[in-house]
C-alpha cells in the first residue's frame, strides 16, 4: 500500500480529533467542561440564524446551489466586491486547500510564518511543494525575512493577520511595505479569520488594496466571530481572474445548503457581531491583566485568543483539563480561546491555583 500513496503522505499524520466533551466528563469525573481549544465563538451564533433555519424549506434530497448565489450577493455587498471576486469553501480549511492543490507543483515553494496555522503547510507538502518556514519575533510575523526567502518558485506567501496561534498582527504600513516588494506573481493569501474581532486602529483595511495588486487575496470566515463552525463556509475575495482559476479546483457542490441560508443570516445581525467583539476585548484585557500581574508571558492578542508562553504546555493543558477547561497546547507554550466572562474568570482562578 505505500507504493500506492503519494511519497510525501508518508511523512504526514491525519488529523486526530481531541477527546469529546463527554469522554473528558467521564474519565475527570466532572459535570462542566468549558472548551477553549478551538476559537469557537462562546456566544453561539444570531439569532436570526436559527429563525431563517426554522424557516428552512426541508427539500434535503435536492443539491445545494453550486454557485453559492444568494450568499455570493450577500457576501458581495457586504464586502463590496464584484460577486465574480469571491470563491466560497467548506470552511476556509477548505480554501486554503483549493489554492494549495490550484498552484503549488513539487518545483514550487511555499513562505510561511512559524507557528501559524498547520494548513497552510499540510496542504504544501500534500502537493510534494517546499515549505519554507520562517520564525516569527515575539510572536509576529517576521515580514523582512520572509521577503528573503521568496524566490521565483514561490507561488504563495502565506500571511496570518492576526496570526493563529500567537494572536499578533502585521499593521498597515509594514503590509504595504512588504506588497511592494513581492514578485507579481507570487500570490500573497491574508488570512483574515480573526479579522473581525480587531480592535487595533493601524490594522491594514487590506480590501482596497485589491485593486492595486492582483496577486493579493484575502480569507474570512462564518466560523468565529459569526459563531458558525458547525456549518462550514469560508471565503476567498481576489481578482476575478484568479477566482476564475481557482474555481476549477472547487468541488461543485462544497458548501451546503444550511450552511449558505445560515452565513446569510449571520450578515443581517451587525449587533451580534459587535456585542461579541465587545466581550471579547474585556475578556482579552481581564486576560491581559491577570498576565501582567503574575509575570506570565504571552503575545498581545487581536484575535479570541490568547498564547500563554510556557515550557510546561503539556502539563498545563493536562491539570486545566482536571478543572474542567479545555485548551490547546503548543510546543512553547499554551493557546487559550477567549470564553464567556464567568467562565473567563473562572479559568483565571484556576491558573492561579496552577501557578
Ligand atoms: N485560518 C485560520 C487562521 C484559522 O485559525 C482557522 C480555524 N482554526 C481557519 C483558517 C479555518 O477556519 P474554518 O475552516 O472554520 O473557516
Amino acid at each position: 500500500l505505500k507504493m500506492l500513496v503519494k511519497n510525501q503522505l508518508l511523512s504526514l499524520k491525519a488529523y486526530e480529533p481531541g477527546k469529546t466533551v463527554e469522554e473528558i466528563k467521564n474519565t475527570y469525573g466532572l459535570k462542566n467542561i468549558v472548551k477553549l481549544a478551538s476559537n469557537e465563538n462562546p456566544y453561539g451564533c444570531s439569532k436570526k440564524v436559527s429563525e431563517a433555519l426554522a424557516n428552512f424549506s426541508a427539500e434535503y434530497a435536492l443539491y445545494p446551489d453550486g454557485a453559492a448565489g444568494r450568499l455570493r450577493e450577500r457576501v458581495a455587498k457586504h464586502v463590496d466586491v464584484d460577486p465574480k471576486a469571491l470563491i466560497f469553501g467548506s470552511g476556509l480549511d477548505e480554501v486554503i486547500q483549493i489554492i494549495s492543490r490550484s498552484l503549488l507543483t513539487p518545483q514550487s515553494n511555499i513562505v510561511m510564518a512559524a507557528p501559524s496555522f498547520s494548513q497552510y503547510k499540510l496542504h504544501a507538502v500534500i502537493e510534494g511543494a517546499e515549505v519554507r518556514e520562517v520564525p516569527t519575533v515575539d510572536g509576529y510575523h517576521d515580514l523582512e525575512s520572509m521577503l528573503k526567502r521568496v524566490d521565483p518558485n514561490t507561488k504563495i506567501v502565506w500571511l496570518c493577520n492576526p496570526n493563529n496561534p500567537t494572536g499578533t498582527y502585521v499593521n498597515g504600513t509594514s503590509l504595504k511595505s512588504f506588497l511592494q516588494r513581492v514578485p507579481q506573481d507570487t500570490l500573497v493569501v491574508l488570512d483574515e479569520a480573526y479579522y473581525e474581532y480587531v480592535t487595533a486602529s493601524d490594522y491594514p483595511n487590506t480590501l482596497p488594496l485589491l485593486a492595486e495588486y492582483d496577486n493579493l487575496m484575502i480569507l474570512r470566515t462564518f466560523s468565529k466571530a459569526y459563531g458558525l463552525a458547525g456549518f462550514r463556509v469560508g471565503y476567498g475575495i481576489g481578482s476575478p481572474d484568479l477566482i476564475q482559476l481557482l474555481e476549477v479546483t472547487r468541488l461543485p457542490f462544497n458548501t451546503n445548503r444550511l450552511g449558505q441560508t445560515a452565513a446569510v443570516a449571520a450578515l443581517d445581525d451587525e449587533a451580534f457581531l459587535q456585542h461579541c467583539v465587545r466581550k471579547n476585548k474585556n475578556g482579552l484585557d481581564a486576560f491581559t491583566a491577570f498576565c501582567n500581574k503574575n509575570h506570565l508571558g504571552f503575545y498581545p492578542s487581536q484575535a479570541n485568543f490568547i498564547f500563554l508562553k510556557t515550557d510546561q504546555a503539556n502539563s498545563l493543558f493536562e491539570l486545566l483539563l482536571q478543572k474542567g477547561f479545555i485548551i490547546r497546547p503548543f510546543p512553547n507554550g499554551v493557546r487559550i480561546t477567549i470564553g464567556k466572562e464567568e467562565d473567563n474568570r473562572q479559568l483565571l482562578l484556576s491558573l492561579q491555583d496552577i501557578l
